[in-house]
């Protein structure tokens, strides 16, 4: 745990009384030894885990540097899906508050081109997009870049991973050679070398080791035959009854093939996995972290860097193909002072794997027993929320409050019923607690939100 406040960095008196009202007392491990260097305008590369507050280090560069009476693009951020440059949006909005007028845009794929375009005629201070939309404006010449003096790339591993390096390094041939050059990652393998030496310049490197055995996870690891995999995560989730649960499988078809057997075991359960389509992404990770179901079966490229809070339980189907996976994935579980629990299957082809492994956490792995048969004669535990879809979001103006006053008016839920709510451009997705939905469902339909009707249906 790291110590130090942000007061002790060179950040202006607004952006620190912002970060207090965000309740951001102590920096974090990559934060504390990043941003100094940042705040130098120095190039840097930054290897921490998910959810270790990269975020910030670069959103504080940017903004120390921003000036608001310049209408041009100053700093550009490119990240590898649409969801997590929303969740970079979001973030550097909050980070931003103390400072008036700033313009934060995001230029993603799977959105309407026309919207983007008159934000970025308005003048764009900051712009947060994906790289193949990124690449549309700059050919469309419908974005000017010869301003930038602030490039990140976020997520770079799976920018790569995902087979964006021609589109990132095309943008980045638009943008200043004399500029600050900050690249994020969890993972740092051979591409990413090759990349920063081409794009940045002298930069230093920051490395925040987890230590798996630090962690506050309760780690097993169970020998199965391959036969037998399906009936030990049947048994692991009937002992452990998660509220919320990820399943690691190493292939698109085993998330299929497992999410199905699940299902026809009584199960709730979503999937991730790369070749679903943009929307139906979005519906699953709405769904899974508002705690309408309880298990998600993915791949990891599908999964990494997505900000979902800690869950209870992570089950690794097969044992992840190298152990930096492995951690990540294992990582997922026991955040932020929580007690978490990872049981990892394996069989006796995963020697070599284990060993690795056993390196790495610093104790020799041994077999323990899965559940007794005998958690099977409970009956399957149901997820405690429901979604709600209501169809209109952001264009029709609706907003959290809107639906949340709704629901919880005269003789309604309590606010304590009622779950994440999240606007999308269309639709808007509400969580109430399943013991009200009844009632949650009537007082919707019956009811009118912001005086109008729309149409609602549970998930
Ligand atoms: P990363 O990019 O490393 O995966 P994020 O930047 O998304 O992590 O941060 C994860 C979460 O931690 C976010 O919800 C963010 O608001 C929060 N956070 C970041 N830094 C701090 C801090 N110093 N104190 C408290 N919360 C923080
Ligand atoms: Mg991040």
């Amino acid at each position: 745990m790291s110590q130090s406040s942000f007061s002790s960095t060179k950040l202006s008196d607004a952006l620190l009384t912002n970060l207090a009202s965000l309740g951001y007392k102590q920096m974090t491990a990559i934060q504390e030894q990043s941003l100094p260097t940042v705040l130098e305008g120095i190039d840097l590369i930054g290897q921490a885990k998910t959810g270790s507050g990269k975020t910030a280090v670069f959103a504080l560069g940017l903004l120390s540097r921003l000036e608001v009476s310049n209408f041009s693009v100053q700093a550009l951020v490119i990240c590898p899906t649409r969801e997590l440059a929303d969740q970079v949006a979001h973030e550097v909005r909050r980070l931003a508050r103390a400072i008036a007028n700033v313009k934060v845009t995001s230029i993603c794929g799977g959105v309407a081109f026309a919207p983007q375009l008159s934000s970025l005629e308005s003048g764009a201070h900051i712009v947060v997009g994906t790289p193949g939309r990124l690449q549309d404006h700059i050919n469309k010449q419908t974005i000017n870049l010869s301003q930038v003096n602030t490039l990140v790339l976020d997520e770079a591993d799976r920018m790569l991973d995902m087979g964006f390096q021609d589109a990132v390094e095309a943008i980045t041939a638009e943008l200043p050679k004399q500029r600050q050059t900050l690249l994020f990652s969890a993972t740092f393998p051979e591409s990413i070398q090759s990349i920063t030496q081409r794009l940045m310049q002298a930069p230093v490197m920051v490395k925040i080791d987890e230590q798996l055995g630090n962690l506050d996870i309760d780690q097993t690891f169970h020998k199965i035959e391959n036969t037998g995999r399906l009936k030990a995560v049947h048994l692991l989730l009937m002992e452990h009854e998660p509220e919320s649960s990820i399943i690691f499988c190493n292939t698109k078809q085993e998330v299929q093939e497992l999410s199905q057997s699940l299902r026809e075991l009584g199960f709730g359960v979503l999937s991730l996995h790369g070749d679903l389509e943009q929307r139906e992404r979005d519906l699953v990770l709405i769904r899974f972290s508002n705690k309408s179901t309880s298990i998600l079966v993915a791949t990891d490229v599908a999964s990494r860097g997505l900000d979902i809070e800690a869950v209870d339980l992570v089950i690794n189907y097969q044992i992840a193909r190298d152990s930096e996976v492995h951690v990540h994935r294992v990582g997922r579980t026991g955040r932020a002072g929580m007690a978490g629990k990872a049981a990892s299957l394996y069989t006796d082809s995963d020697a070599f794997k284990l060993k690795i492994l056993g390196e790495q956490i610093g104790r020799y792995i041994e077999n323990e027993p899965l559940p007794a048969k005998t958690v099977l004669n409970k009956t399957v535990s149901r997820p405690a929320m429901i979604t709600l879809q209501i169809n209109a979001g952001k264009k029709q103006k609706l907003r959290p409050g809107d639906i949340l006053g709704a629901l919880t008016g005269e003789a309604g839920l309590q606010g304590s019923d009622v779950g994440k709510i999240k606007i999308t451009p269309m639709s808007s997705y509400v969580a109430v607690k399943r013991s009200v939905i009844k009632q949650a469902l009537t007082k919707l339909q019956n009811g009118k939100i912001k005086g109008r009707s729309f149409k609602i249906r549970s998930l």
